[in-house]
């Protein structure tokens, strides 16, 4: 394999983490070089980082349009990849899908006329040819994609599947700044406000617990104890989409297939029958804890730790006695 290009991700000036996801699924095709695309208007500190992690080059994009990656629109994004794709001319692309990656990278393809997978959850080579693995049937099952002759191939990675690498210790790489030209009137959509919700307490994305409700609960009212348990437990709190559809809480909750994929140390499942759909989203766990009155329900399968029991009963005793180890 030529190469790979790792389409990394820059938060406010630093590296976001996502980027080293991409760099561990990167490593598991073989001893092709890494080379690492960073956009924005000021990347000296993220392009530190991703030296960092060892990588053979950083392709630093500095471009007043890049700004957030030229969220929004992400025009200067498509342009500005694009253009480094053909200059470098890797076998293969990775995306992570986030926002950047699911709004870039099949423009991208389109551009090149190359093909695309989105949401892959496991890849390796065959033959010098991209093998990717996604969910398919809504997630009931998995299978294996094979990209063809056509160079590059894009894969779009789906969030907390792969652990980040860590950094190398040792640099052997050095950043290099291609010129490349974003003409302003190609940039037809640009952004024209933040508007920042309302958010108190960890992020769920990022939270090390997470105290997820299901339909089981039967309203919206017992995720107030969810919400102070995960408050005791300095963690976030989820959904299925069953609960968020019923209007229980809002959808930006909702962990699974199609709301978001998180990899938090703990995953707390009450009232979640572990539908493969909802699991999707949370298989990055390091320990899933069930709590469900079916012992035959699905999500025991994948739990570490799992009470039998109506969560009436079983969350308001687990509370008091995280309480109780709180004052102690
Ligand atoms: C294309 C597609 C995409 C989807 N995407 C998602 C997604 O992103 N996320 C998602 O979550 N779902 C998704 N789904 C829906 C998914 O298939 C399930 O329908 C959904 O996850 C079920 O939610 P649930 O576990 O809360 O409800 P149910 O399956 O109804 O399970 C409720 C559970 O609560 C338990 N229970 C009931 N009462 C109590 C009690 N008193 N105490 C303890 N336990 C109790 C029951 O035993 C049961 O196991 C998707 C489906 C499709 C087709």
């Amino acid at each position: 394999m030529a190469g790979i290009l790792v389409v990394g991700e820059v938060s406010g000036e630093a590296l976001n983490p996502v980027t080293g996801e991409l760099l561990s699924a990167a490593s598991k095709l073989g001893d092709a070089p890494i080379s690492v695309a960073l956009m924005g208007d000021s990347l000296a500190g993220a392009s530190e980082a991703a030296l960092d992690h060892g990588v053979a080059k950083v392709l630093a994009i500095e471009h007043a349009a890049l700004k957030n990656a030229g969220a929004g629109g992400y025009d200067a994004a498509v342009i500005a990849l694009t253009a480094l794709v053909k200059q470098e001319a890797p076998d293969v692309v990775l995306f992570a899908r986030t926002d950047l990656g699911y709004n870039v990278a099949p423009r991208v393809a389109f551009r090149l006329q190359v093909p695309v997978a989105q949401d892959c959850v496991d890849l390796k080579t065959d033959g010098g040819n991209l093998v990717v693995t996604r969910p398919v049937f809504g997630g009931n099952a998995m299978a294996d994609y094979v990209f063809g002759e056509k160079r590059p191939a894009i894969a779009i990675i789906r969030p907390k599947v792969f652990q980040a690498r860590p950094p190398a210790g040792a640099r052997t790489g050095e950043t290099v700044r291609p010129g490349i030209d974003i003409a302003s009137d190609q940039i037809r959509a640009t952004l024209v406000e933040t508007v920042k919700e309302a958010r108190h307490g960890v992020r769920l994305e990022t939270a090390e617990v997470v105290v997820s409700g299901g339909r089981g609960l039967g309203g919206a009212e017992p995720f107030k104890l969810l919400e102070e348990l995960a408050g005791l437990l300095n963690g976030a709190v989820g959904a299925s989409r069953a609960a968020c559809d019923a209007g229980w809480v809002d959808h930006s909750k909702q962990i699974g297939l199609t709301g978001k994929s998180i990899g938090p140390k703990v995953y707390i499942a009450v009232g979640i029958s572990g539908a493969s759909q909802h699991m999707a989203g949370c298989s990055g766990a390091r320990a899933i804890v069930a709590i469900n009155k079916d012992p035959a329900a699905n999500i025991f399968k994948e739990a570490r730790f799992g009470v039998v029991g109506d969560w009436q009963k079983v969350v308001p005793a687990f509370l008091a006695a995280v309480r109780e180890l709180g004052r102690a």
